[in-house]
């Protein structure tokens, strides 16, 4: 397809007025010299080319996307409608607390309505992201123990973390200590005693794991934490599985992070905008950043009186409209976030127990809202790899699962179907698996150079990553 330059023909898109602006007025270094070279299109063809672009893009209005861990469910569109409302997207984000009533009552509200799923004590919206809300929360665990004057340096992080959970704490200043899996997927609990001592400040968790399993010790885990005067993060990543069923406060955790664009439907396809709200128990609280949205029976306002606040994580208060559709979704939901959770976990399951036949099931438990298969099998009998079964995948309209995450499982195939999904669709992925399961060991040479059908076909996945081209040369 060529770009929009190459498309570049010399006819006018608009032509906005025949007589020449008088630009006088202007000081003459700030005029422009020569033409800055936007492509010369007509309107129809303009239409045309972003339209075709926008077919290439695979979304979940397009098809099944289940993408372990990153909880694809589908963002209602009256979202979209709420935060485009003139009175949150034209408010500037320096108006006063006065102009600005509306936007402050619902992130107090947000953040009250988040602190009852979460249990937590106080909360904050700022963080732009989950990794975000991490360096927020470990940044917090780290003030509390200098406050205290007992420098802890120590944060042990289970074999199955999400890579953002170290990077976080390094991020802050700690050292980590890795303590592997069980045979069930869960954490170990010997191999944790047996790195627990006076220097260790936290673990960061995350419930259910990432491989889709609930933490059956986590009562357990929290206690020893605590008697070794050590935090407890939550991971809130795989919150969808878990709303009004219990919460991290119940689990003993300290800190929490949500990701708003994963558990509370706000479209996060290619890497953004997001939000990461940050929540804590009672003796946390002043530790979060400034400002927090309060309110004094009468009017909301910005607080910035936090005794041992760790100062700001992020301009202004967050990103504002990625707040205004989660509030807009958990109003809309009320108490059937439990039943999201329900479906998300009867889903999973569904999924789960109708493709074991075909792939590896490494952890053979019963799942919350996601599962991890391995492609083991298939490589070893016919060559095909995870990769080759993810882009065959491409090839019947389905996004691939997340796959090679997390590291514990060779191949690994993670799925994440969501609750929004019907059991049509999801029977329709289990035709599509066990047809590119059968493929793989009757003719592998078909799936290892997946995909036929797409635009692009495989590209250097490292040299993508590393050194992204984006600049149009001629
Ligand atoms: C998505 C995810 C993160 C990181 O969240 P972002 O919002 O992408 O920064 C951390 N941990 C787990 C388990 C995740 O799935």
């Amino acid at each position: 397809m060529k770009t929009i330059f190459e498309k570049s023909n010399g006819t006018d898109g608009i032509n906005l007025t025949d007589e020449k602006i008088d630009l006088s007025f202007l000081n003459d270094n700030l005029t422009r010299k020569e033409a800055i070279g936007l492509p010369q299109i007509g309107e129809l063809e303009v239409m045309r080319h972003y339209k075709e672009l926008s077919d290439r893009n695979f979304c979940i209005e397009k098809g099944f996307y289940p993408l372990g861990s990153c909880t694809m469910k589908y963002n209602p569109k009256v979202n979209e409608f709420l935060s485009a409302l003139e009175g949150f997207g034209a408010l500037h984000p320096l108006s006063d607390d006065e102009d600005s009533q509306g936007a402050l009552e619902l992130m107090y509200n947000l953040q009250e309505a988040l602190k009852t799923v979460t249990g937590m004590d106080a909360v904050t919206l700022q963080p732009s992201a989950g990794a975000h809300g991490e360096l927020t929360g470990m940044m917090v665990i780290k003030k509390y123990f200098e406050v205290k004057g007992d420098n802890r340096k120590k944060v042990i992080i289970p074999d199955s973390a999400h890579g953002t959970n170290p990077a976080s704490a390094k991020m802050c200043g700690f050292d980590i200590v890795e303590i592997k899996s069980n045979e069930k997927g869960q954490v170990d609990i010997d191999a944790l005693k047996s790195v627990l001592d006076k220097d260790v400040a936290a673990i960061m968790m995350t419930n259910p794991n990432t491989l889709g399993i609930y933490e059956e010790n986590v009562l357990e885990i929290s206690e020893l934490m605590h008697t070794n005067g050590s935090l407890l993060y939550y991971d809130g990543a795989n919150f969808n599985a878990i709303m009004g069923h219990t919460n991290p406060k119940l689990m003993g955790f300290d800190v929490v992070h949500l990701n708003l664009h994963k558990t509370m439907a706000t479209p996060h396809g290619g890497g953004g905008p997001g939000a990461g709200p940050v929540g804590v128990v009672e003796h946390l609280k002043e530790f979060l950043p400034t400002p927090i949205i309060a309110f004094d029976g009468n009017k909301y306002y910005r607080n910035y009186d936090l005794k041992h606040s760790i100062g700001s994580v992020k301009g202004f208060y967050g990103n504002f409209g990625v707040l205004i559709r989660a509030y807009a979704y958990i109003l809309m939901m009320g108490k059937n976030l439990k039943n999201a959770s329900e479906n998300a976990v009867l889903n999973a399951n569904y999924l789960k127990e109708k493709l074991k036949g075909y792939f590896d099931l490494p952890y053979d438990e019963p799942c919350m809202h996601e599962f991890v298969l391995s492609g083991e099998k298939q490589k070893h009998e016919s060559g095909v790899s995870t990769l080759n079964i993810a882009k065959a995948l491409m090839d019947e309209n389905t996004h691939p699962p997340t796959v090679y995450f997390p590291l514990i499982v060779h191949e690994a195939i993670m799925i994440e179907p969501t609750e929004s999904e019907t059991k049509e669709k999801m029977d329709e992925f289990v035709d599509v698996m066990i047809k590119i399961a059968k493929e793989a060991k009757e003719n592998p040479e078909k799936i290892i150079s997946a995909p036929h059908t797409t635009p692009i076909k495989r590209v250097d996945e490292t040299q993508a990553a590393r050194h992204p081209d984006l600049k149009f040369t001629e």
